[in-house]
């Protein structure tokens, strides 16, 4: 069998725990059997972000605004515990959040949909698309406990020293406060990437917010979203049979409990926080999320909603197998190869990324499938495998279709 040839490489982003080691399997087993695989290598893992005092996140997504897709794998943020672990030089931050604000982009989240693993909401066919906004808002609020009698207002001085107030409360007694904001610029690149991304994925795009109480705050959300609509997307939505509508966040629950999926739920930073945790919750299993990050000049990276599912790879360590879901992996994958070949008009390499999906969802439809989908699936008779023989499964799956 010839392998299929690509032409600009994939930005491949290693990262931390049972996920590098699933990432190799996924590799080694899934991909590089079928593709000539050309990518520029990052390593994400934590060692190697110390030694370079986490320039390789920096050089990763500069990578990424160069060749215009990556795929990640799950990484970790450090915290107290993992500096000792680790003997790290700094607390270094998020890869996540330093790629995302480099590339100025909204993240994606959306549910992979097997036969055998039923979302808890029954009208639920297709996928529902998250898009959570994640600047600002109560992420960047000052608080204050305000301690007895007194007066708060908040207060704006220009830079030409014109000062303007509002008041928000004249307290009798105790209670708190809370200043937050947003800019315009960055609501503009939500807004932007949730058309494009819409755009991308055929799919409707849904906004929500509070704006009857709100009415200067999210109204001004609304806003900003109807005027890029209206002035950069409304002919290319209606060319593509598409709808955007804004409509309040009440409205918005209600609606999606009762729709069958297939469209994209763009929410304001709490709201997307909340609601993400709740529609992967609803449709079964975070081992089933994919996450992509879109920037509004239409760069895309790829990865897992999961983490680096740490207790597994203790287990690892020991010598032991492990059932871990390399399904999101998989899919992050495929999300970066289908893209790939979209961009360098490779409709070979595209197709080959819907086989591996295709092979993947086929081998768990036939029962075979990892431990935590075996606890909630309604498919009768189950074979639970730990992760390299499910990869394996998959593969011979692969094989067949691609008449290897
Ligand atoms: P996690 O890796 O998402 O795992 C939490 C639990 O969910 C696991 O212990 C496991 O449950 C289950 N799980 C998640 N993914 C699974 C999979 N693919 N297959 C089977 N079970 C799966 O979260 P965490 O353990 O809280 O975090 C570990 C590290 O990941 C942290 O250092 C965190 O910073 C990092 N993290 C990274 C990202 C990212 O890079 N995007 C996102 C989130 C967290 P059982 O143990 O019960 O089997
Ligand atoms: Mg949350």
């Amino acid at each position: 069998m010839n392998k299929i040839k690509m032409n600009t490489p994939l930005v491949e982003m290693d990262g931390d725990e049972m996920t590098r080691i699933l990432w190799k399997m996924i590799r080694e087993e899934l991909i590089e059997p079928f593709v000539e695989l050309k990518t520029e290598y990052y390593d994400l893992g934590l060692e190697n972000r110390d030694r370079t005092d986490d320039q390789v996140t920096v050089d990763a997504a500069e990578a990424t605004k160069k060749y215009g897709v990556a795929v990640k794998c799950a990484t970790i943020t450090p915290n107290a515990s993992r500096m000792e672990e680790y003997h790290l030089k700094e607390m270094w931050k998020s890869p996540n959040g330093t790629i995302r604000a480099l590339l100025d982009g909204t993240v994606f989240r959306a549910p992979i949909i097997v036969k055998g693993i039923e979302p808890y909401v029954r009208t639920w066919r297709k996928p529902i698309t998250l898009a959570r906004h994640a600047y600002g808002d109560v992420y960047k609020a000052s608080e204050m406990v305000i301690p007895g009698p007194g007066k708060v207002e908040l207060v704006y001085t220009a830079e030409d020293g014109n000062v303007s107030s509002v008041p928000v409360h004249q307290f009798d007694g105790a209670g708190v406060v809370q200043g937050m904001h947003n800019l315009d610029s960055s609501i503009e690149s939500f807004a932007r990437s949730c058309f494009q991304y819409a755009l991308d994925t055929k799919q409707d795009l849904w906004f929500a917010a509070k704006d009857t109480i709100s009415k200067k705050y999210d109204h001004h959300f609304k806003d900003v979203f109807e005027e890029i609509f209206e002035k950069e997307y409304r002919t290319e939505f209606e060319q593509a049979g598409l709808t955007y509508f804004y409509t309040l966040i009440d409205d918005a629950i209600a609606r999606v409990i009762k729709s069958e999926g297939g469209f994209i739920w763009a929410c304001k930073n709490y709201d997307g926080d909340v609601m993400s945790d709740m529609v992967a919750t609803a449709f079964g299993s975070l081992a089933m999320m994919t996450s992509v990050l879109v920037s509004p000049q239409g760069y895309y990276e790829y990865e897992a909603a999961h983490g680096t599912v740490q207790r597994h790879y203790y287990r690892h360590l020991e010598g032991k197998e492990t059932s871990t879901n390399p399904i999101a992996t998989i899919f992050a994958w495929s999300g970066a190869l289908r893209k790939r070949g979209e961009l360098d008009g490779l409709s070979e390499l595209s197709r080959f990324a819907e086989l591996l999906e295709r092979a993947s969802l086929e081998t768990i439809e036939s029962g075979k499938m990892t431990k935590d989908l075996a606890l909630i699936t309604s498919l009768p008779d189950v074979t639970v495998m730990n992760s390299g023989a499910f990869i394996r499964e998959i593969r011979a799956g692969l094989e067949q279709m691609m008449g290897a």
